[in-house]
């Protein structure tokens, strides 16, 4: 009957110890975020297509006030469609879904980053194939659901030297543009085999630079899928993994919107002193029973 007795005691401590690693390691795992910044701070360079309004700042306080304390305050003007931004479904698709009228939760999803810098390396005028979303597949599995898909052209770093950008000397003349940007038919595929949140790139247009009709547009637009466009610092995080959110402001019928785009990545930090306190707690929970 002792024996019995010590035995169940053991047993306790033990489902004790193993369940509370469990939940400091889960709890450590959750705070264990690293947040990664894919926005283009809006200044005077901010890039916009030509036909919108540049933006301006202007400064109406900074200073002492008469009272003797400091005080700072601005205003801005800007286009909706300016540095990286969101194109709300309506911008090219009647009827579509304005900006304050998009659930928050379709601009959040895990993040899936196509690289075609290698393609684009030749070729500015290159556009997101199918077997782009393949060779992704192929590495990391199906797209998962209510993703966030964003071209990585590797024009972050080109930003916002319009000449790099545009990839023209006339900025004023859309027709001479050289950019990359996606193919309609590999935008069509996903929005029928996939379930996508938000589709965009680090290019100033997500259907490429030489397109004059924007069938990208009109195929987001008609499916009420928010895109994206002047996406920053893809590199600086994994290709699959992350959890994207489009921070988009909430203007009222807005076609589009700035947006602070960021992705966070769990575990990214690889922690070793969370890793030794988990043990520690461990030994700590075994050793009091
Ligand atoms: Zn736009």
């Amino acid at each position: 009957m002792r024996i019995a007795n010590k035995m169940y005691k053991m047993l306790r401590s033990v489902v004790i110890a193993v369940f509370s690693v469990i939940l400091i390691s889960n709890a450590i795992h959750a705070l264990d975020l690293e947040v990664f910044d894919l926005t283009h701070a809006q200044d005077g360079d901010a890039i916009a297509w030509p036909i919108y309004p540049q933006y301006n700042f202007t400064i109406l306080q900074r200073g002492l006030t008469e009272d003797g304390y400091w005080l700072e305050y601005n205003a801005f003007e800007m286009a909706e469609h300016s540095g990286t931004h969101m194109d709300a479904p309506c911008h090219f698709g009647e009827g579509g879904l304005r900006v304050h009228q998009i659930p928050l939760e379709k601009l959040v999803g895990p993040g899936v980053i196509i690289n075609v810098k290698s393609k684009v390396e030749n070729n500015n005028d290159y556009r997101l194939a199918l077997s782009d979303i393949q060779d992704w597949e192929n590495k990391y599995n199906i797209i998962p659901d209510g993703a966030i898909v964003f071209m990585n052209a590797g024009w972050s770093q080109k930003y916002p030297n319009k000449t790099l950008v545009f990839g023209s000397d006339d900025h004023m003349d859309p027709t001479t543009f050289h950019f990359p940007g996606w193919h309609e038919d590999t935008v069509d595929w996903l929005l029928k085999n996939r379930n996508i949140h938000v589709i965009g790139g680090d290019t100033p247009s997500f259907d490429y630079g030489l397109s004059t009709t924007y069938p990208v547009h009109k195929l987001l637009g008609a499916n009420n899928i928010p895109g994206m466009e002047n996406v920053a610092n893809l590199d600086s995080i994994p290709e699959s993994g992350s959890i994207i959110y489009v921070a988009a402001f909430k203007i009222y019928d807005g076609s589009g919107s700035p947006s602070r785009v960021f992705a966070t990545v769990s575990g990214a930090t690889n922690n070793w002193s969370s890793k030794c306190l988990i043990i520690l707690m461990g030994i700590f929970y075994c050793r009091s029973y």
